[in-house]
């Protein structure tokens, strides 16, 4: 088999969003870095593609906060470094039934962090805004100042570019099919499926939905990390309110709490279109994919959702376009961040499980995972909510006082 001769600080294995953030900032902190990706880069077989992700701060667990503040921030030294915008700012709109635990404990947050938020009632809300946002009159709204929009493709891509920039090396179409020790210089070895070598002193694996067959193989581990085909919507805004909804006004990225979780975000990459999509997926091989036909998507509930909800202002009949992706999901929806351990002890750390909710934090998630790598501790994470072992001690995983929010259809 052919050895590439180049020793390497850290290997990054999987190029979305997770491995890309990563590989930047071990990059930028002077390191040698290689960065493997099976499919071509910026490939729409994962879960980082597409227009557009909602970054928010209203966490029902608090243990996010700092990964999300931190990470407003670290979007912001990006996008100065590249010179482009990725991230668009909105406010955030969360709403539900006045008895939902999860929105309680989002508020509870917002309380403990001083997040700056309102919580209102439908008249307030109605008059906050204009009348294009409604709820029944059992639900509140909890307005709150940090909301926003990515650009997940082209934030992918900005990482690369500024990897990249920063001397990383960058190789698409290769598949890791092995990571062993390497016996000579005490770190890894990873073979990919041509046939190639690579050496580095650690191993960063962040392969989004395909960590459990990879992790499995590598290390002998199950993660119990189960990928999900999801489905995104974009619906007509009527003729003479587009601008309303519109990105720049004061128009929220927004979530309703609920037995669906719908998310959705201002009218910004559509002209027109407004994204209105359910939290959830259907059960899924990331290798066998069924490109839509797999699940049911609750359209009804949907629908209904959109008809009480944007003052008849929104076309509710049929959604104008979908896009497909994938989540990653644990079963409790928090992340995996850990050592993979075993032979590897801390040379191979994992990113992966991040349940359809990761994409924001992934500037926080790329620094921590690049320190793991170099000094086997990060700063600014709690270790323990996200740790593989939680799920020998509880196959849930945390334990958490309110409701799941991903819905499985
Ligand atoms: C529809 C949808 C909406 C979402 N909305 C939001 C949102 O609003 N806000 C938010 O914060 N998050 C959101 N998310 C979640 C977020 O997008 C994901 O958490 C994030 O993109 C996960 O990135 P990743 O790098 O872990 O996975 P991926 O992007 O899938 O990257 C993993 C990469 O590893 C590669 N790979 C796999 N196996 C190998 C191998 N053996 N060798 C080499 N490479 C390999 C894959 O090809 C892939 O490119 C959403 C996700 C979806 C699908």
């Amino acid at each position: 088999m052919a050895d590439s001769g180049t020793q390497y600080d850290v290997i990054v294995v999987g190029a979305g969003v997770m491995g890309s953030s990563t590989a930047y900032h071990l990059a930028k902190t002077g390191n040698k870095v290689l960065i493997l990706e099976q499919f071509d880069f910026l490939h729409h077989r994962g879960s980082s593609h597409g227009e557009s992700r909602t970054i928010r701060a209203t966490y029902p667990e608090d243990y996010y906060h700092s990964l999300v503040m931190e990470s407003y921030e670290l979007w912001r030294t990006a996008e100065a470094e590249i010179g482009y915008r990725v991230y668009f700012p909105a406010e955030q709109l969360d709403i539900g039934h006045s008895d939902d635990k999860s929105l309680a404990a989002a508020v509870d947050t917002c309380k403990k962090h001083s997040i700056p938020h309102l919580v209102l009632d439908r008249e307030q809300l109605a008059e906050k805004y204009s009348g294009r946002v409604e709820i029944p009159a059992d639900w509140v709204a909890v307005w709150s100042k940090y909301g926003g929009v990515i650009k997940p493709t082209k934030a992918v891509s900005m990482f690369q570019t500024l990897a990249f920039k920063n001397g990383a090396d960058l190789k698409d179409n290769a598949e890791v099919v092995e990571i062993k020790r390497d016996g000579s210089s005490g770190g890894v070895v990873v073979s990919v499926a041509n046939g190639e070598r690579f050496r580095g002193k650690k191993c960063v694996v962040t392969v989004g939905a395909w960590a459990r067959k990879l992790v499995k193989s590598v290390g002998g581990i199950e993660l119990p990390i189960q990928p999900l085909e999801a489905t995104v919507s974009y619906w007509r805004i009527k003729e003479g309110a587009e601008g309303e909804y519109a990105i720049g006004g004061n128009f929220p990225t927004f979530a309703s709490y609920g037995d669906t979780y719908i998310y959705g975000t201002p009218s910004l990459e559509f002209p027109g279109l407004i994204k209105v999509a359910v939290h959830g997926g259907h059960r899924c091989d990331p290798d066998k994919r069924s490109w839509g036909s797999g699940g049911q998507l609750p359209i009804t509930a949907l629908k209904k959702w959109i008809e009480g909800r944007f003052g008849g202002r929104v076309d509710s009949s049929e959604p104008v376009s979908t896009q497909l992706c994938m989540y990653s999901m644990t079963p409790d929806e928090d992340f995996v961040i850990d050592f993979l351990g075993g032979e590897f002890g801390k040379d191979v750390v994992i990113g992966g499980g991040f349940s359809g909710h990761g994409f924001k934090m992934s500037p926080a998630i790329g620094r921590i995972l690049a320190d793991l790598a170099l000094k086997g501790v990060a700063e600014g994470l709690e270790l323990k909510y996200f740790r593989i072992a939680r799920f020998e001690e509880n196959p849930k995983g945390n334990v958490k006082g309110f409701a799941d929010q991903v819905r499985l259809h």
